[in-house]
């Protein structure tokens, strides 16, 4: 087991870093939309760090004037991550500080630099959080759905097939999903999620947060298929949808786990078909068992 003593405060890090010789790794969340979201401590590491690993620097910069900073940026992106690597160890090994940034909100939430992060943490380097906008915690917390459990699934698939079989797979996922969406598919999106969860499930979709045209529309998945098609507007800016989890009945199983055991239970002996489905819909075999016993 590692033990890398991350220090609480900021201060106390960089002395820490220091005192080893290395460099620390500051990863900054940045604003989502509101420029305005700057916490001072984020404004204070942007601004001693030597230098920003930014996902696109111009946009960072813009970030950067807004707040009176002028640190210089280099592009740390997918496609230059795994090259500029050694690089990056090396300087924070010579005893440098960097922040790491993406365009908007927290970086490795589906944004660069979890292949950094990992390596870094494999040499027990230090890395510092320096938190903050995240659109899925931002969307969750006022989207009025359970937020108890939840899974956060990212981008969905582009092509349409493989986006059904992603939502087929979760379909009957209890916790409230959560994925990330853009302009260019948020249509495709809400109707194949009325196809697989049928048009009732309950689905919340915050869009543009922190921005001037922030809507929450909350309703079923099949009311949203209207607005989307009714409203263009609706279809414009940035989106993260979040779907209520699959009801559990009184006898602890999802509707779906018990179509696809009455079914299989037609070809296959009810112990067989039960495992069946325990395996894919993450259920209890008994429980499955107990209810084919019953019809
Ligand atoms: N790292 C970012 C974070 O912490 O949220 C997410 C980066 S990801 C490349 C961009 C996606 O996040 C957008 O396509 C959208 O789904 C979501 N997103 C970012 N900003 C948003 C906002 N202001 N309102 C709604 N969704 C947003």
């Amino acid at each position: 087991m590692k033990f890398n003593q991350n220090s609480t405060s900021q201060s106390n890090a960089q002395s820490s870093a220091r005192s080893s010789g290395m460099g620390t790794l500051y990863v900054v969340a940045t604003p989502i939309g509101n420029m305005d979201d700057v916490s001072s401590r984020m404004r204070h590491t942007l601004a001693t760090v030597s230098k920003i690993a930014a996902e696109d620097t111009r946009r960072t910069k813009r970030l950067l004037s807004h707040i009176g900073v002028d640190t210089p940026c280099f592009s740390f992106h997918d496609h230059n991550e795994r090259q500029k690597l050694e690089w990056l160890v090396q300087l924070l090994e010579s005893g440098e500080s960097i922040a790491l940034v993406s365009d908007a909100g927290t970086p490795l939430i589906s944004d660069p630099g979890y292949p950094l992060v990992t390596e870094l943490r494999k040499r027990n380097m230090k890395v510092v959080a320096i938190p903050g906008p995240c659109a899925l915690v931002a969307a969750l917390s006022i989207a009025g759905l359970p937020s108890d459990r939840f899974i956060f699934e990212g981008f969905l698939p582009s092509k349409s097939g493989a986006r059904l079989t992603k939502l087929e797979s979760i379909s009957s996922e209890t916790a409230t999903s959560i994925f990330y969406e853009s302009s260019h598919r948020i249509k495709a999106c809400i109707s194949d999620m009325a196809s697989v969860f049928g048009i009732d499930r309950h689905v919340v979709i915050a869009r543009e947060l922190t921005k001037t045209f922030e809507t929450v529309l909350d309703a079923s998945v099949g009311e949203l298929v209207d607005i989307l098609e009714n409203d263009v507007n609706q279809s414009k800016g940035e989106f993260v949808v979040m779907v209520r989890g699959a009801e559990k009945k009184k006898d602890g199983l999802c509707e779906e786990s018990k179509i696809l055991a009455v079914k299989l239970s037609e070809y296959l002996p009810k112990k067989q078909a039960s495992k069946i489905v325990a395996e894919i819909h993450n259920e209890k075999k008994n429980l499955i068992y107990q209810y084919l016993l019953t019809l």
